[in-house]
């Protein structure tokens, strides 16, 4: 009998396999030439980067453990923060089942609606572009989890994919946790970080959240505990200079 894990996790991955399929297949008919989902999909694997980064920004500064519905989701980011290299320790299906099961929930009715809505071209391009959204956020958390990796312990060619800038890479992650806390939030390819950090987006939101509310993010204060990692980054050896170097 499967965990209740195994179960979110498959079913994320049908619902995943069931877009893409359905892409694929409008193509295979000829009712879309292949140009439109392939751009698609490489659209929303750089928006999903973005995303990733914007949910991690809110997660790590805003709401606490008691807050409704993303409360269990901001402990956890702050006990990554805590105990970073934890999360090198869990199976993918212990990461990533809780994500797998709400894009099977969000992924079910928005292909639907582009089944019902949309034909030939679009409809191909609409399906690549959920699938490959809802695959690629259900996965920044295996991705985060290699950026945190030991360079010897990386699955084949992930090093490299790292290195391409095709997966976030595990020295533009370090920096996310170091003082002062408060850039590389996005964890599928990085892509969105330079721009976003360059140009202060993130600061810029908490000035108005700030400004609106009196709600400081908890980044203002590098005294957090919150913050502070509690245990070593490198638990069998400092081979990882890159990686770990100034990581608290
Ligand atoms: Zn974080
Ligand atoms: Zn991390």
């Amino acid at each position: 009998m499967l965990s209740v894990r195994a179960r979110g996790r498959r079913t994320g991955s049908a619902a995943v396999l069931s877009s893409l399929g359905t892409s694929a297949s409008l193509v295979a008919s000829g009712a879309s030439p292949a140009a439109a989902p392939l751009a698609a999909a490489l659209a929303a694997y750089s928006l999903a980067d973005l995303a990733t980064g914007v949910y991690h920004w809110l997660v790590d500064n805003y709401g606490d453990a008691s807050t409704p519905v993303w409360g269990p989701q901001i402990a956890a980011f702050q006990g990554h923060h805590r105990y970073p290299s934890t999360i090198t320790a869990r199976d993918p299906c212990n990461n990533l089942h809780a994500l797998a099961r709400a894009a099977a929930l969000a992924l079910v009715p928005v292909d639907a609606a582009i089944s019902a809505t949309a034909g030939g071209g679009g409809a191909a391009a609409a399906h690549a572009f959920a699938g490959t959204f809802a695959a690629c956020v259900v996965l920044s958390q295996q991705f985060h989890a290699w950026a945190h990796e030991k360079r010897r312990r990386l699955p084949p060619g992930v090093e490299a994919l790292q290195g391409a800038g095709v997966l976030v890479s595990r020295a533009q992650h370090a920096a996310h946790h170091r003082v002062p806390y408060d850039s590389n939030y996005c964890i599928v390819s990085g892509m969105w970080n330079g721009v976003l950090d360059r140009y202060r987006v993130f600061q810029a939101l908490e000035t108005v959240v700030y400004l609106r509310t009196g709600v400081r993010p908890r980044s203002w204060d590098e005294t957090d505990a919150s913050w502070m990692e509690e245990e070593s980054s490198a638990p069998d050896g400092p081979d990882d200079e890159e990686a770990t170097a100034g990581v608290r």
